[in-house]
Order: structure tokens, then C-alpha cells, then sequence
């Protein structure tokens, strides 16, 4: 590892990076890798490089583990002339998450989790999660030739088992309340050995932050006006923004996008607090949601999310879920399913240019984080048309 540390972001206690605990001891708030302020991009084809190499001054890796990676990120930057037309805006960009190994931009923190957790010398790793973390998680645990221990909520049906499991982690249904499995999780695997890589550890946070990198690119570093980013934990929103001001504070980008932090409006804890100008979140009651990915009542990183917002005059928004299957439908007009979460960035734009906090002059990027076909239940939603006809007809009826 390169000489750096971890800095509590609330407190700004200063913590070795070799901890695999994740929260200062001081204000339990999360930590992250400090900053970085000197680097620059790679030369060399991102065709045969990985997102790690390309990046590499942006991590504190010395040399890069290439066998347990599945060459995730580089993901498409898509423009749409017709949604931006539509909702009343300069540009719209779909940046394409679902075009990653395990079909979400989680593998982009797997990566990075795993690259700590292995130069630590760690045998064994986990994650509590039942969806796409889990998913990641297990097939980047498969590859290294790691102990993987999934632990999920006790009723989660076959449908979405089977996807984790089919990557034969150490996968467990876990009796009891879900919601403390976080923090249980932290400190048993600090106990026995096994790095949990849950959803907004240091590391993982650091993955996301090629999200940032890759979309300055794609742009040719004309910094976006808004990016909207669907959050659930908060760990990818604080990567993304991290990956902005790194490469700010290096010279490549001469200003930040305005963030905006796009929720469901049944488990909305950050939009909730922010709206009622609270300092922190509070636990949402009975969340509510068919966008599941983004479902987590007390978000781990919602206080910094929430002083980041304020801080910087920042946006969070949240939509409902009919909005949300409204934008699932329309992104698929253009091309591309993502899962209910994945519709959430758009329904919060239109809401936004509808109340003219987004003006006609903006240039918007959203994160389409998710694959559509991780959530087939949604289909029910949708009054989607089926036609039939005999062969004989065929002819006459498509006329
Ligand atoms: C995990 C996830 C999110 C939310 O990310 P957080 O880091 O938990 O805020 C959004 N969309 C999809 C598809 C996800 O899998
Ligand atoms: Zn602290």
C-alpha cells in the first residue's frame, strides 16, 4: 500500500488504512482514504487496461492485482437528443452501469474491496446484502479464490437467492433484525478475520469513484452541470463526489457538478432530513418501495451525505413509485432496462425541470445503476402489449 490513511469524514480522526473497521470510534460516523491532490490519468488503451491501472494514482495500491479482476467500469456514456428535448434541457447523458460483470456498478467497489482485503493478507470476506452487492460480492469472492460469506434477511425468496448463489459463497439467512446486521456483521468479522466489504466501507466508497473519473472523460472533462445519483447506503454517492473533487484537486476538472440525491419517496432518509433541515437522519418506519436496491431505512453514510448537501447547496429529491415505473418504461424507450432504482435518477429530473430548479441551458448526467432483468417482478407493474396471429394471417395482420 502507498502511505495514506484513513480520516473519520465527520470528526476528521485519523485511522491506519490497514482497518477493516469502518466507522471512526470517536463519532461513529464513516470513515474514508484521505484525499487524493497530486495524480494524473494513465497513458495506454483503456481497451487492454483496467479501471485500476488507468486510475492507478488515484489509489493507494502499489501495482494492481490483475487476476481478481473481471474488467468492470468503462462503462457507456449514451446521450439522449429525445429526453432531453423532452424534459427541457441541453443534454442527457445515460451513464450505463448496467454493462458490468455482475450487471451493476457494484462491481466497481468489489474491485476495490477485494484489492484491500487481499493485500491485507485476508483469507476470508463478506457482505451483508440481498441483492446486488451480494451478487458482486460472490462472484468476485469466486474468482479470487476467496472465503465469501454472504449473510442475507431470512425471508428472501428463491429469485433472488439463486442469483448469489450460484456463485457458491458461504451464502446465510439470517434470523433476526436485518437492519443491526450491519454493524453485527463489522464487529464479528473484525473478531474472526473475515473483511466485510459492506455497503459504504472505505474501499468500496474508493470504487465508485471511477464513476466520476470515466464520466470526465467520456466528457472530455466539460464538467456536467447536475449529476443524479439514485442512493440507498450513500457509499456510491460518496464516491462519485469524491471522484469529482480528486480530480479537482488534482487540475483535471475546474469545478464540481451539482449533486443530485435521488430517492424513493417510500424510504427517503436523506430527502426526509434535509427537507426538515435536520443535522442527522432518522429511521424510516415501515420503508416501502419497489425499488428495492435503494430500500435501506437508516442509510450508513446519510449524516454525510446530508452535511455534503448542505455544505455545497446540493439537491435530494425524492420521487414515488409510480413515477418510478413511469421512468423505468421511458428509459427502456431508449434502449436501455434498468432496474426500478435505475429509473429513479430520470423521475427526479422531471420533477426537478418541472419546478425549474433544472434550467433549459443544463447539461445532466444520470447514473442508470442497475440491470432491469435483476428485477423481473416489476414487469407486473407494466401493461406491456402481446399480440398473436396464426402463421396463415401473418402477412395480412402486419400490415
Ligand atoms: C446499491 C444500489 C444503489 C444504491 O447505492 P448506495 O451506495 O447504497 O447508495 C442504487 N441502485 C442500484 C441498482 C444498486 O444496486
Ligand atoms: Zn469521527
Amino acid at each position: 500500500m502507498k502511505k495514506t490513511d484513513l480520516i473519520c469524514t465527520h470528526c476528521e480522526k485519523i485511522f491506519p488504512i490497514s482497518d477493516i473497521y469502518p466507522r471512526c470510534d470517536n463519532c461513529n460516523e464513516p470513515l474514508e482514504v484521505k484525499k487524493v491532490t497530486k495524480g494524473t490519468i494513465k497513458k495506454g488503451n483503456p481497451l487492454n487496461q483496467t479501471i485500476l491501472e488507468r486510475y492507478e494514482d488515484f489509489f493507494p495500491f502499489k501495482g494492481i492485482e490483475k487476476g481478481i479482476c473481471l474488467n468492470e467500469g468503462f462503462t457507456p456514456l449514451v446521450a439522449s437528443a429525445s429526453l432531453a428535448a423532452e424534459l427541457g434541457v441541453r443534454t442527457i447523458y445515460l451513464k450505463n452501469e448496467t454493462e458490468n460483470p455482475t450487471w451493476s456498478f457494484k462491481d466497481r467497489g468489489t474491485l476495490t474491496g477485494i484489492q484491500h482485503a487481499v493485500r491485507l493478507g485476508y483469507k476470508k470476506i463478506g457482505t451483508v446484502s440481498s441483492g446486488n452487492m451480494a451478487a458482486s460480492m460472490a462472484a468476485y469472492g469466486a474468482k479470487a479464490g476467496l472465503k465469501t460469506f454472504i449473510l442475507v434477511s431470512a425471508d428472501l425468496p428463491p429469485e433472488k437467492l439463486n442469483p448469489i448463489a450460484i456463485y457458491d459463497p458461504a451464502l446465510i439467512r439470517v434470523q433476526g433484525d436485518y437492519g443491526n446486521l450491519y454493524y453485527e456483521s463489522l464487529t464479528i468479522g473484525k473478531k474472526e478475520g473475515i473483511y466485510f466489504i459492506n455497503s459504504d466501507v472505505p474501499f468500496r466508497v474508493e470504487g465508485s469513484k471511477t464513476i466520476a473519473f470515466e464520466l470526465c472523460e467520456q466528457l472530455n472533462f466539460a464538467v456536467p452541470d447536475y449529476m443524479v445519483v439514485p442512493t440507498s447506503s450513500g457509499g456510491n454517492l460518496r464516491g462519485i463526489i469524491k471522484g469529482f473533487e480528486e480530480f479537482k484537486l488534482c487540475g483535471l476538472i475546474d469545478r464540481m457538478p451539482r449533486i443530485v440525491c435521488a430517492q424513493a419517496s417510500g424510504c427517503a432518509a436523506i430527502y426526509t432530513a434535509q427537507k426538515k433541515n435536520h443535522e442527522r437522519i432518522s429511521r424510516v418506519e415501515n420503508p416501502d418501495t419497489i425499488a428495492h436496491a435503494i430500500e435501506n431505512p437508516l442509510p450508513p453514510s446519510g449524516n454525510e451525505i446530508l452535511r455534503k448537501l448542505r455544505a455545497n447547496d446540493w439537491i435530494s429529491v425524492a420521487v414515488t413509485d409510480k413515477e418510478i415505473i413511469h421512468a423505468q418504461r421511458r428509459l427502456a424507450g431508449e434502449g436501455i432496462f434498468g432496474q426500478p432504482a435505475s429509473a429513479v435518477p430520470l423521475a427526479a429530473v422531471r420533477q426537478l425541470t418541472g419546478q425549474g430548479v433544472i434550467g433549459s441551458d443544463a447539461s445532466v448526467v444520470l447514473l442508470i445503476s442497475g440491470s432491469g432483468l435483476k428485477y423481473t417482478a416489476a414487469f407486473e407493474r407494466h401493461d406491456l402489449q402481446i399480440s398473436d396471429c396464426r402463421i396463415e394471417d401473418l402477412g395480412e395482420f402486419m400490415k
